[in-house]
């Protein structure tokens, strides 16, 4: 049995540790000591969830009612808490310090397992109605009293959702691998089937109850994949050169959905996994009129007006439908879901088929008034790749996607499958989408919302850390600033997040939550900011300002330091 205070011993260890190897070691030792029915749990607890991302099933408690829970099982008054929190500027911290001085003996202490407070965070997470704030302090209560100081810094940063131990699903899926063959040759294996599925805890159950099976993982209805993403390269010619022959697409700016259908049953996905079929009655029904029993494809939503020849980017989309109503606007601009992949057909997984061949499905399958196939080409020369572009621009879309036509669904991974090129190419080397690590205060004109920049960071998917790319002060709309002012201000804290790379303090520190996509001249070399630092030199950008918000993208998803160094380099 698993219990709650080796975890927190362990993640105590990592919190010390920055090295990968290391860390995967540490994790691996754990992963021998966990049994089947433990190490999903525990898997989903060091991910800082209870359950995957597009179960709705959301831990989330306020920083309010953690304090409440604190003075309680601690015997302090919520004054005392709230002012040791001040000086802490983390709550797990405080409650460490609270408990080992705690006033109250509890009145009854036992060892917890990690079932057990598994369980408590299940029924934290899913208590609701009236009084469901009271139930959900009750359960923390009972948690945290019986709970070592150790144990409590831990439970109290995971109900906050600011667990953050500094490991990445990769040094997860290594630590498996290593726990049970003793080095890293399982991880291409399950690193496929989490693609597949975005459920570690559900992969990790599995590979304990026989770890072939990971082999034969296939893709099932209503659990979705991980989005393939696209490389970029800059101009038509080098594409050709790198996939030769290729199936060239549009590419269009809407929102990206992921569709499953069983039988009667349908669900959409957005980009982050979270579900969507409520928002969309109309293409649900179109969805369950198809043909095939059971589906998952995926394609772009957005509004198309067929009298001006005309797309409407998705944020457009939006504002007309809420501006108009639902109803007016479906008629006037109807949504459509242009396909651009199939994954799943009747019980067979395609992900592994050629392009070529899912291409051709899409073709005959989506021919509908709502649901049409993307628009697409078999091109081998870079003069009518160009040709191609231009008239896409001309459409008012944003550029074209090359497929390689031999390529698998490279599911949750940034390949060469498919190649972006965009309209910014060439001026601007296409944009960055960074999370916000800090905020300025207004000064002149902007004082009256008491905002003015925005510290911006990228991830280092080689070290695990954040680290500042920009600072911005412009793009924004007036509306934009006091949203923003609103969110951010909700997510203050004391201190840098703590795995963030810094030299420049912004005025204040926030969570790192918000993406936004930021527009920029070019890429610079940097003694200020430090993505993708060496030798004290960074990579920066010049002239950064806001594009918009990516509510659609997880903080997972932002751009990596690498990718703006291989900006960098295109743009020589
Ligand atoms: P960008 O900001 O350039 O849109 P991104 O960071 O959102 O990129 P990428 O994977 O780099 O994501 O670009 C691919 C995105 O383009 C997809 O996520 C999808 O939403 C969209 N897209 C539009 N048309 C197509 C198409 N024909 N095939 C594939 N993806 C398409």
């Amino acid at each position: 049995m698993l219990l709650f205070s080796d975890v927190a011993a362990v993640f105590d260890e990592l919190e010390k540790r920055s090295g990968r190897l290391e860390m995967t070691d540490i994790l691996a030792e754990l992963f021998k000591k966990a049994k089947g029915n433990e190490i999903g749990e525990l898997v989903y607890i060091m991910q800082g969830i209870i359950a995957p991302p597009y179960s709705g099933i959301d831990v989330g408690i306020g920083e309010r009612f953690a304090i409440d829970a604190i003075a309680a099982a601690s015997g302090y008054t919520k004054m005392q808490v709230e002012e040791n929190y001040k000086k802490s500027g983390d709550l797990g911290d405080t409650v460490e310090k609270l408990l080992e001085k705690r006033k109250q003996t509890a009145l009854f202490t036992s060892e917890m397992n990690i079932n057990y407070v598994y369980d408590a965070m299940m029924h934290i997470s899913i208590a609701g109605g009236t009084g469901s704030q009271e139930q959900k302090i009750k359960h923390l209560t009972e948690l945290l009293n019986n709970a070592s100081p150790l144990e409590a810094r831990f439970l109290v940063r995971f109900v906050l959702g600011r667990l953050r131990l500094g490991v990445g699903d990769p040094t997860i899926l290594d630590a498996i691998s290593v726990a049970h063959a003793g080095d890293k040759s399982l991880r291409e294996p399950l690193e496929r089937a989490y693609n597949v599925c975005a459920d570690m805890g559900y992969v990790a159950r599995e590979f304990y109850k026989d770890p072939k099976s990971i082999e034969k993982f296939k893709v099932q209805p209503f659990k979705p994949l991980m989005p393939a993403l696209a490389e970029r390269l800059s101009t038509p010619k080098e594409i050709i050169d790198k996939i030769g022959k290729c199936g060239v697409e549009m590419k269009y700016d809407g929102l990206r959905l992921q569709c499953h259908k069983k039988e009667n049953q349908v669900e959409i996905y957005s980009r982050k996994l979270e579900k969507m079929a409520h928002m969309f009655p109309d293409i649900v029904e179109t969805i369950k009129k198809l043909k095939a029993k059971e589906i998952i494809f995926e394609g772009e939503a957005l509004a198309y007006n067929a009298k001006k020849k005309r797309y409407y980017s998705f944020q457009e989309t939006m504002h007309r439908r809420r501006k108009h109503g639902i109803e007016a606007m479906a008629k006037e601009f109807p949504l459509n879901v242009f396909v651009f992949d199939i994954l799943y057909l009747n019980g067979k997984d395609l992900t592994n088929e050629p392009y070529k061949q899912r291409r051709e499905k899409i073709k005959k399958m989506f021919r509908g008034k709502i649901l049409k196939a993307s628009k697409s080409s078999l091109v081998s020369k870079a003069e009518k790749l160009d040709e191609i572009f231009e008239e896409s621009l001309a459409e008012g879309l944003e550029g074209i996607m090359a497929k390689d036509l031999a390529a698998p669904y490279t599911a949750g991974k940034r390949k060469f499958a498919w190649i972006k090129l965009k309209k910014s190419y060439g001026k601007a080397v296409d944009t960055v989408d960074g999370v916000i690590v800090g905020y300025y205060l207004g000064r002149g004109t902007r004082a009256e919302f008491e905002f003015g920049g925005l510290l911006i960071a990228v991830y280092n998917s080689d070290n695990g850390k954040l680290e500042t790319v920009a600072k911005i002060g412009s793009g924004f709309t007036e509306e934009e600033m006091r949203e923003l002012k609103e969110k951010l201000e909700k997510i203050k804290t004391e201190k840098a997040p703590k795995n963030l790379d810094y030299n420049i303090e912004p005025e204040f520190w926030v969570e790192p939550k918000y993406v936004i996509e930021v527009a920029f001249d070019d890429i610079t070399i940097s003694s200020i900011h430090t993505c993708g630092k060496k030798n004290e030199k960074g990579y920066a950008l010049r002239f950064p300002r806001m594009a918009k918000i990516r509510e659609d993208k997880s903080i997972k998803e932002i751009t990596t330091s690498e990718e703006v160094i291989a900006m960098f380099n295109l743009q020589k």
